[in-house]
């Protein structure tokens, strides 16, 4: 496009600017500068406090934007918060770790954090909501589960470019890695996966969670030395998170259950077993 400064009719300057605006990356400005304008007129504002909201308004924006892009860069598998989070749900967790957890400290320490518990405690909600907290503040976030991040590992290998993706795991600020213990690893699949921790040791922050207690991690990498060098790097700097309790989707579908049964004129309904019989 030719620039109207050189062109023979002048553009008006509300095209320039908003030519400017737009190669300057200031789509809110653009968006914005008329209606506060008029309010800044309306109110009697001078130059300075007018400039000064447009830039905020930016800003804040920008802040929006950064933190969209970061959630969908991690590729958590939903959103998920502490703000739906009932601690009461399950005492053996410690809420004043986690809510300390959630400002992301942690993050900036290169700690790791490892949530242990059965299935169905909120281990899953607990690292998605700390995924979610890291990216609200500013922090590189890469959502995956063990098996899913072997899977990708082998196929990167058998791709040649493995290399290139254990650069960008290695890179990222936080990386969690959910689920570990379901599936039993290869011993390559182990090997590789022992890497990823290895080569994120005090260069970043790592969760993991699994439904297995320590002692029974080696059946997972069938190698009780890798599975000692691991513990020994991810346990370094960690924070536990003890989940063990009754599943919480258990629980509401038991709930629901107590809820539904609705009997007709003709059906009685036994109080112990909640069964529906004709009479
Ligand atoms: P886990 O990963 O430990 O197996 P999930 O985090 O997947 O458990 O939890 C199962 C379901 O129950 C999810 O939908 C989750 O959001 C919900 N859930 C679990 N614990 C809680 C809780 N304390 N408060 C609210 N929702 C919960
Ligand atoms: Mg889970």
């Amino acid at each position: 496009m030719t620039t109207s400064a050189s062109a023979d009719i002048p553009a008006p300057p509300r095209v320039l600017l908003g030519h400017h605006l737009r190669q300057l990356k200031l789509p809110t400005i653009l968006r914005e500068y008329e209606k506060v304008a008029a309010e800044a007129a309306r109110e009697g504002q001078d130059h300075v406090r007018y400039l000064l909201r447009l830039v905020e308004l930016e800003l804040i924006d920008r802040e929006r934007r950064m933190v969209e892009r970061r959630i969908r860069a991690a590729r958590f598998p939903a959103v998920k918060s502490f703000d739906t989070f009932d601690f009461t749900a399950i005492p053996s967790l410690n809420k004043p770790l986690v809510l300390d957890l959630a400002r992301c400290e942690y993050v900036v320490a290169r700690d790791n954090i490892i949530a242990l518990g059965n299935s169905g405690t909120g281990k899953t909600h607990v690292c998605l909501a700390l995924g979610l907290a890291a990216c609200q503040r500013g922090l590189s976030v890469a959502f995956t589960t063990a098996a899913g991040l072997v899977h990708q590992l082998m196929e990167a290998r058998d791709e040649k470019r493995l290399l290139r993706l254990q650069a960008q795991l290695a890179a990222v600020k936080l990386l969690v890695v959910d689920e570990l213990g379901y599936v039993p690893l290869s011993q390559t699949g182990a090997e590789l996966l022992f890497e990823v921790f290895s080569q994120r040791h005090e260069r970043g922050s790592t969760i993991v969670t699994s439904n297995l207690p320590f002692d029974e991690w080696t059946g997972v990498f069938g190698n009780q030395r890798l599975t000692g060098a691991l513990l020994d790097r991810l346990t370094h700097h960690v924070h536990i998170l003890e989940m063990n309790g009754e599943s919480y989707r258990l629980k509401q579908s038991r709930a629901r259950r107590r809820k539904q049964p609705q009997p007709t004129a003709e059906q009685t309904i036994d109080p112990d077993t909640g069964e529906i019989s004709r009479t």
